[in-house]
């Protein structure tokens, strides 16, 4: 069952983060049974779900009280059980709601096996997308009650009728499609193909819920748009945008005066970025197709009001950097190998350059990542400081999370001023008696922050 599941990887992947979480550094401070019951707690936190769903409200648009009266009523319509709805004591377009679960449930005699990462969304209240079912019960018809478990391995063939292999259970639900529509259909599959009725993890529905006033968002993704502290009036540059959560809030923060570039070097995610814009009613968006490596150009400047820009054309830039995506939760299996996990850390050097050169002197430059490897976070901002004299670490606000990890050589003054969300620390599923309130800065996914001023 879910609620015993650790995170699935690779061995070669579990070695390289046993090695960063038992680095010398940490050792010396914290010893080494301390240090590895954090990786092991690491692990198990992972595969679970924070304890409560995180929304950013649009406050550009409307008082964070009545955008929280508004959501009470929408979930109300939607058969919601009183949902408790609790605005972030610091933060102050943020919206919390409690996730209920691991909850009891039975397990029953069909089988539906779907795919590692639909199971993961399985998780975080999402219903079974005909797609993602890879076997089910050889006679499974509409109606029908079903199992629901997530392939941690990959190994499960399509189309087979049971697994036998490394499966974990994610909540029953009721088939709404029959096993030949799923599986013989010529034509592309869309749609719910098992509806969850009793889901391991219960949160609240969200699809569709108050379009422009809610953004389902995590708490650490949220903080990185306050960090970066953008003004009214100022031009301002996401590298890597899409699907454009974090370029929506800037805009928001912004009261939607100013600009805001949004570069994403996927063209159907540039889509996303500008749905998200308009949904939100954010007009001082503008989001380009274009690799950021190449965003920054010493050619005469052209008139277009695209990339490439020449240097120091923005007052604030944020690189929320391609990365290994090790933080997310919930996440039960990665089959990334270590080359693929390390692949990461030439190309955030590559875009930090970029990053460099756009910013104006005096500008802020925020750097993010959603993982948990010291090569992608504190070791960038050793290496940033090095190679850029330029640079000099800030201070953040807000601060909610835990300061920077040991291991990169920085100092502790330098750690202090980094934000890294480590679950890993606080995490404990059997404290169900401390308030949602006090658990929720420690209960994010792995997450990790770096503020540098541009002198
Ligand atoms: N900031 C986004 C948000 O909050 O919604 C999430 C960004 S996600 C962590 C990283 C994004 O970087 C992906 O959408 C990916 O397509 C994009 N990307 C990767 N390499 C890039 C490059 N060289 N130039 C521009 N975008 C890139």
């Amino acid at each position: 069952m879910a609620g015993t599941a650790d995170f699935s990887l690779k061995p070669e992947v579990t070695e390289y983060l046993r090695s960063i979480f038992l680095n010398k550094e940490m050792l010396a401070a914290v010893g080494h049974q301390e240090a590895e019951c954090r990786f092991q707690k690491l692990l198990t936190c992972l595969s679970h779900p924070p304890s409560y769903t995180c929304v950013r409200a649009s406050t550009h648009l409307v008082p964070l009280e009545e955008i929280q009266r508004k959501l009470h009523e929408e979930l109300k319509t939607r058969e919601v059980a009183s949902v408790q709805i609790v605005p972030h004591p610091r933060i102050a377009d943020v919206l919390l709601l409690p996730v209920d679960g691991p909850r009891p449930v039975e397990q029953l005699s069909s089988e539906v096996v779907v795919g590692a990462q639909c199971g993961s969304a399985l998780l975080r209240g999402a219903h079974v997308f005909a797609p993602g079912i890879i076997a089910c019960p050889k006679y499974m018809k509409v109606g029908d009650k079903v199992s629901v478990f997530s392939d941690l391995e990959g190994r499960c063939t399509r189309g087979a009728t049971s697994f036998q292999g490394n499966k974990v259970f994610v909540g029953n639900g009721v088939a709404e499609m029959n096993r030949s529509h799923i599986f013989c259909s010529d034509k592309p599959l869309r749609g719910v193909g098992v509806r969850m009725v009793d889901p391991l993890y219960q949160s609240p529905p969200f699809d569709g819920v108050l379009p422009s006033l809610v953004f389902l968002q995590n708490l650490p993704s949220v903080v990185v748009g306050h960090v970066l502290g953008p003004q009214p009036g100022e031009r301002i540059l996401d590298m890597c945008a899409a699907p454009g959560g974090k370029t929506c809030h800037i805009a928001a923060l912004m009261r939607d005066q100013g600009e805001v570039v949004a570069l994403d070097r996927i063209r159907n995610k540039v889509e996303r970025i500008r749905q998200n814009a308009q949904t939100l009613h954010l007009q001082s968006i503008k989001a380009f197709c274009f690799n950021s490596v190449d965003a920054v150009s010493d050619d005469p400047p052209q008139q277009t009001e695209g990339p490439p820009f020449p240097p120091e054309s923005f007052d604030r830039v944020l690189l929320d950097a391609p990365c290994s995506g090790l933080g997310q939760r919930p996440n039960m299996a990665c089959s990334w190998s270590l080359k693929e996990i390390r692949s990461y850390q030439p190309l955030q050097r590559k875009l930090f350059h970029a990053a460099v050169r756009l910013l104006k002197r005096g500008g802020v430059l925020v750097y993010s990542t959603c993982t948990v490897t010291l090569a992608e976070n504190e070791e960038q901002v050793a290496w940033a400081l090095s190679t850029f004299p330029c640079l000099t670490l800030e201070p953040q606000e807000p601060h909610i999370g835990a300061e920077g990890m040991l291991g990169a050589g920085l100092s502790l003054e330098q750690l202090r001023l980094l934000q890294r969300f480590r679950p890993e620390l606080s995490w404990d599923q059997t404290e169900t008696k401390v308030p949602l309130i006090s658990r929720v800065d420690g209960d994010t996914i792995g997450f990790f922050i770096a503020k540098f001023l541009k002198n």
